[in-house]
């Protein structure tokens, strides 16, 4: 290939990086992707997302849709509720979504290149020089670069290389189930049971007969043990699992850098750019790639694109501090406390875009104050980050 110059090297062909990618080829720059597998095809992972998904990207997706749920029941240890969506949540493949993103990238101008993995990044001039592994003819190539995106995951090497910090994570686990018989395929169900997790189990029909049902942890020692000894207690057979490691946001991360005078942004899992209440990073990564190819295409700071993004992620940040704080009683209060008010805001505002809305609806609805006293009960000094976390966490400090 010899040494290429782009206006901008993206990291990553997953959904943030392509999106990025289309994003600032339609805009006439001239783009490359990276990515170290030779093909695209990611492993099998069905999401849910809200439709406000339907908003952010300017053009249909339906191909990658397997799915819709109006129904989003949630149970403490005693309470239930059921939300009743105004519009209902969008259940998707992932490998369709990344493939449509694939099209419309290449569509838009943006070279893919495969097979090509990020192994250093230093200053060159004015430009940024990235170096690549060339995994197939295991040789190495350069690519020369005034701005470089970080679309490669939680574990970034772009963050690495340049030292940005990299977000903490946490294990995503789910199994492939059939749906237990009499299960309304449009209900999504989570469950909180703080003794196993201080996030929560879910099930998510992708279709009639089928769904997922996991949960998120702290620590990837337990989560098998716990999801399949879950599974066990509802006879439920788990078909095949998909799991793997999502990155939470925190207020105090600053994805983006520099390398001599390129700009170095990261987006996606790899900027933390996920809500952490519920661990969902799609439509927030989207969101990212738009703030940083924005920042790129107009030549003005990340740092200001990026801040209505930030405060929805913010926003979660808070309520995930109070929800780790609530015990199984703690739930059951906050479950219970659901008025006809706070319902009604939950079915007509996606988990996308609450910020601004959130805190005035929780402070003036006296039924939800009962929780308070389990804020205080429920405290304990927060999670213990497992060596590999703290491991992820320091390594890419600055
Ligand atoms: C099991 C599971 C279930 C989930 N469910 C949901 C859900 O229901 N709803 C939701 O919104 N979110 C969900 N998420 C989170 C969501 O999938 C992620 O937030 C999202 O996929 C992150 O996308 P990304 O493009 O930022 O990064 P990734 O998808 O992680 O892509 C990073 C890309 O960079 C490439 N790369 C890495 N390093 C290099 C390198 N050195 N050189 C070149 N390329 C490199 C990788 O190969 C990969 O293609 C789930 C996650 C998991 C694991």
């Amino acid at each position: 290939m010899g040494v290429r110059r782009w206006d901008t090297v993206i990291v990553g062909a997953s959904s943030a990086g392509l999106y990025t990618a289309y994003l600032l080829a339609s805009s006439g720059q001239r783009v490359a992707v990276f990515e170290q597998h030779p093909n695209i095809s990611p492993a099998r992972r069905t999401l849910i997302i809200t439709p406000h998904l339907r908003r952010v990207l300017p053009f249909p997706f339906d191909e990658a849709i397997l799915h819709t749920t109006p129904i989003m029941a949630v149970a403490g240890p005693t309470a239930r509720a059921e939300i009743h969506l105004v519009e209902a949540d969008l259940i998707v493949e992932r490998g369709a979504l990344i493939r449509l993103l694939r099209d419309k990238a290449q569509g838009a101008g943006a070279e893919i290149i495969l097979g090509h993995k990020l192994v250093g990044i230093e200053a060159n001039g004015h430009r940024a020089r990235l170096v690549f592994r060339d995994r197939k003819h295991n040789r190495q190539e350069v690519a020369l670069a005034s701005a470089i995106v970080g679309a490669d995951g939680v574990f970034s090497d772009t963050a690495r290389f340049t030292g940005i910090r990299r977000p903490p994570s946490v294990p995503i686990l789910q199994a492939e189930i059939d749906l237990p018989s009499g299960w309304d395929p449009k209900r999504v169900q989570v469950w909180f049971d703080r003794s196993d997790t201080r996030f929560f189990y879910w099930l998510i029909p992708e279709s009639e007969r089928r769904g997922v049902l996991g949960l998120v942890a702290d620590s990837d020692d337990d989560i098998r043990a716990l999801l399949v000894r879950f599974l066990r207690k509802r006879n439920i057979e788990p078909l095949t699992f998909q799991g793997a490691r999502v990155a939470m946001h925190d207020p105090r991360l600053r994805p983006w850098g520099r390398v001599g005078s390129a700009p170095v942004y990261l987006v996606g899992d790899a900027a933390g750019q996920v809500k952490v209440t519920t661990v969902g990073g799609s439509v927030t990564g989207f969101v990212g790639a738009q703030a940083a190819a924005e920042a790129l295409i107009k030549g003005i700071p990340y740092a200001q694109t990026i801040k209505p993004l930030k405060r929805e992620l913010d926003l979660h940040w808070w309520v995930r501090r109070l929800l780790d704080r609530l015990d199984n009683e703690g739930y059951d209060a906050l479950i219970r406390g659901l008025t006809p008010r706070v319902r009604r805001f939950l079915e007509t505002r996606t988990r996308d875009e609450m910020a601004g809305a959130l805190w005035p609806v929780l402070l003036t609805t006296p039924s939800l104050w009962r929780v308070g006293p389990h804020l205080l009960r429920g405290w304990r000094p927060g999670p213990k980050p497992s060596s590999r976390w703290r491991d992820e966490y320091e390594v890419g400090s600055s």
